[in-house]
Parts: C-alpha cells; sequence; structure tokens
C-alpha cells in the first residue's frame, strides 16, 4: 500500500463551513504527519489523499495512528494507487489481493466508484471486467455480491486509481479549533479530562486552567495534571496549563464564611478567576466535567449558583453522562490511571464535614460579602504559570 484515503465531513455540514472545515483539516493532517519522510496531502473532492512515497510498514501504522485520533476525520482506508491504464490496473488488481486477501477470503465483489468520467469503462462494466480477471486468477474466490467476504474497491480519479478493501473508522466530531477556544477547567479527577476530550471532539480548542494550593497541594498533584494535559494533546489540544494559586481565597473563604458553604465559595471564586483569564486570552466558554448529582456539589441548585458568578457560557458535556460511562471513556482515553493516583486535590483538602448540598443564592451572596471578591480574583490571576510541553514558560 502506498495511499491512505481519508473521509470526512458530517452529515449536513455543508455550506459556508465547508471550506473551512477542509482547509483546517488538512493543515491538521499535515501537521500530524510532519515527522514522517515524504507525505504528499492533497484534496480531493471531498476526501484527503495521503501518499506516503517510501513507507515502510512501520511509517505507515505511525501515519494512521496519528489519523485515527484526529477529530473531524469520519473514516480511513489503506490503499494502492495505481495508473489509469488498464494494464496497469488489472496487474494491481491481482497484486492487491495476492498481498492483501488471505486464504480466508473466498466470496468477494468488486465496486467501482468512477469521479473521472473520461475513463473509458462506466463503473458496472470495470467492475465486471475486473471480476473475471480476478476469478480467473485466484482459483479459491468465487463472486457474490450479497455476503463478501471482502469487497475490492476501486476508486478511479483524475490521475489515478485507488484499491481498497478496509474502512477504519475516524474520530469523528470536528477539527479542533473550529469553533473556538475555551477554557478547561482541569482537576487531578477523573471526570474533567473526559470533558475535555468531549469538547475537543466538537470542534473546541481548549486551554487546560488548573487551581493548586501549594504548599498545601504537591509538585506530585501538579505533575499528574500536567500528564493529563499530555493526555489530552494526544487529540488535539494545546500540551498545554494555566496554572493558577487559590491559596489565599481558600483562607479567606475559610476565615469568614461559614464551613458549609466553602466548597460552593471556592468554586465560585474559580469560575471567576478562569472567566478573567478567558477574557484576557479571548476564550468564549468554560469547560467543566460536572456530572449531575454525581457529589454534594452537583446539585440544580450548585450549578445555577455556580453560573451566576460567569458571564461566559458553562459547558459540561458531562452534565447527564453515569459515572460508569464516564470512567470507560476515561479508559479509553488512558487518562483514566493517571485521575486515580492519589495526590490530593485543593477541593478534597478543603471540603467541609457538611456541605450544604442545595445553596440558594442569597446566602451564598450574603456569605460573599465579607470577601474581597475583585482583590482576591486580581491576586489570583497575579499567580498564573504556563507550562508548555511540561515545562514553565513566560507569559505572552
Ligand atoms: P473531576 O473528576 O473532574 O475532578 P469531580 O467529580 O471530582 O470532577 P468536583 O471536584 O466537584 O467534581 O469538580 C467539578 C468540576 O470542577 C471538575 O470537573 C472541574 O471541571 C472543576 N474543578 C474542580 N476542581 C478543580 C481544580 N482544582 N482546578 C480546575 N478545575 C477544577
Ligand atoms: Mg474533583
Amino acid at each position: 500500500m502506498d495511499t491512505i484515503l481519508v473521509r470526512y465531513g458530517e452529515i449536513g455540514n455543508k455550506g459556508n463551513n465547508r471550506g473551512q472545515f477542509e482547509r483546517l483539516l488538512q493543515r491538521q493532517v499535515q501537521e500530524r504527519l510532519s515527522e514522517l519522510p515524504s507525505v504528499r496531502v492533497e484534496r480531493l473532492s471531498g476526501r484527503m489523499v495521503i501518499t506516503l512515497s517510501d513507507a515502510d510498514g512501520e511509517h505507515f501504522s505511525r501515519a494512521l495512528d496519528r489519523l485515527q485520533t484526529l477529530f473531524g476525520v469520519s473514516s480511513l482506508s489503506t490503499a494502492q494507487s495505481t495508473s489509469l491504464e488498464l494494464e496497469d490496473l488489472y496487474r494491481a488488481a491481482i497484486q492487491y489481493v495476492e498481498w492483501h486477501w488471505g486464504a480466508d477470503i473466498r466470496r468477494f465483489k468488486v465496486e467501482v466508484r468512477r469521479a473521472n468520467k473520461q475513463f473509458p469503462l462506466d463503473s458496472s462494466a470495470l467492475a465486471r471486467e475486473l471480476g473475471a480477471i480476478l476469478l480467473r486468477h485466484f482459483e479459491r474466490l468465487s463472486v457474490d455480491v450479497h455476503r463478501p467476504d471482502a469487497i475490492l474497491n476501486v476508486e478511479i480519479r483524475e490521475r489515478r486509481a485507488f484499491l481498497y478493501h478496509q474502512t477504519l473508522a475516524g474520530a469523528g466530531g470536528l477539527p479542533v479549533g473550529m469553533s473556538g477556544h475555551a477554557a478547561l477547567l482541569l482537576s487531578g479527577g477523573i471526570d474533567s479530562p473526559v470533558a475535555g476530550w468531549q469538547a475537543l471532539r466538537r470542534g473546541l480548542l481548549i486551554h487546560a486552567v488548573h487551581f493548586h494550593s501549594q504548599p498545601f497541594t504537591s509538585d506530585r498533584a501538579l505533575d499528574k495534571v500536567l500528564r493529563l494535559s499530555s493526555r489530552l494533546s494526544d487529540y488535539g489540544a494545546p500540551h498545554e496549563l494555566w496554572s493558577i494559586s487559590v491559596t489565599d481565597i481558600q483562607s479567606a473563604i475559610r476565615k469568614s464564611c461559614p464551613s458549609m458553604l466553602h466548597t460552593i465559595l471556592l468554586r465560585r471564586m474559580m469560575f471567576r478567576v478562569a472567566t478573567s483569564l478567558a477574557d484576557r486570552q479571548q476564550w468564549l466558554a468554560l469547560v467543566t466535567g460536572d456530572s449531575l448529582g454525581q457529589v454534594a456539589s452537583q446539585t440544580l441548585e450548585a450549578l445555577h449558583v455556580l453560573d451566576t458568578a460567569t458571564d461566559l457560557p458553562v459547558l459540561r458535556p458531562l452534565v447527564t453522562m453515569d459515572k460508569l460511562d464516564i470512567i470507560r471513556i476515561a479508559e479509553q482515553l488512558h487518562t483514566y490511571p493517571i485521575s486515580i493516583l492519589p495526590y490530593e486535590d485543593c477541593c478534597t483538602l478543603f471540603a467541609p464535614k457538611s456541605p450544604r448540598t442545595r445553596p440558594q443564592r442569597h446566602e451564598v451572596r450574603a456569605a460573599e460579602q465579607h470577601l474581597d471578591v475583585d482583590g482576591l480574583v486580581a491576586a489570583a490571576l497575579a499567580t498564573v504559570k504556563l507550562y508548555r510541553d511540561g515545562a514553565e514558560c513566560a507569559l505572552d
């Protein structure tokens, strides 16, 4: 094989968005394959054709791995290209079956798509001709159009033809960046990395924001979140983490607010700080891992009180999901083993014995009268550290 055919696009995703979708995806395909030698990426009416000129098996499977996690790709096939000369095409079909079909494939059919209307044979004539040639050449094969073991697909394009018989599922969704930028509130838990992955799948470019309470939380806790952000970068997120201290906010809350409101007050402050950062960076939403009813802080009342602390849309991709389904995705993303490492999180350190599960807006507002909200937000924002590729770097 020398080619990967990449199919993309969601049903209904047509019109104005289409061009932007295709250009963005093509750039991302090129970026993903940039480490591999001699790669050419072309767009041919509704699909991408990737030619790996001198690819060995290892390069090929690396390219496939990298493309299978790329959002916006709906499916992929590895294919053999050939010229449009009939003799070449027939020879290529025989060679394809010889090399790529095992003895278990006995019943087959040929399907032809002819995008190039100049080609001398029409689709059904070419399918019949190729079928006859393969029957003559391979004794074990017989044609079965209803229940074939394999289908030899032939696509006739402007300058070349492509042969393939397998189609792999792509990651689906939209290319990352297509839907704009958002802050992902990334704790060290199981849920928020999954929420981040779901936001990425909808084309959001997410920036991970983490709140810590050093020195009460450790470097290992930060390291854990850096590793989670690194996993998300496999799916197209920038490998970055914005880490912010809420130590002073926590001590202010502890000093002057009723303990049963500590968690909700802290989370409102996190929302405010994240919103200021988002405004500065021109991100347009907050994404969280909240799931309705999962813990005391995730009642509808609590979510409502939280949302009044920001004017940005709060996106909660997991809101209706069951924990077991979330865990299943976390396992597939390989974030689960990192998330269950035991290092303490600022919320758990700070959790009151009996938190208010259905906080009311007026009591939260009354409690916040005792806090210098704007001053605390500004001070927290001054502690921002940015990590890129796992290392601290200067803020732009
Ligand atoms: P998770 O598994 O994502 O930690 P959780 O079930 O433990 O979620 P909470 O701890 O109540 O639930 O947090 C709810 C959401 O709030 C998280 O999913 C995350 O988006 C955000 N959040 C909580 N703690 C932090 C933190 N320290 N830094 C950034 N975001 C946080
Ligand atoms: Mg948590």
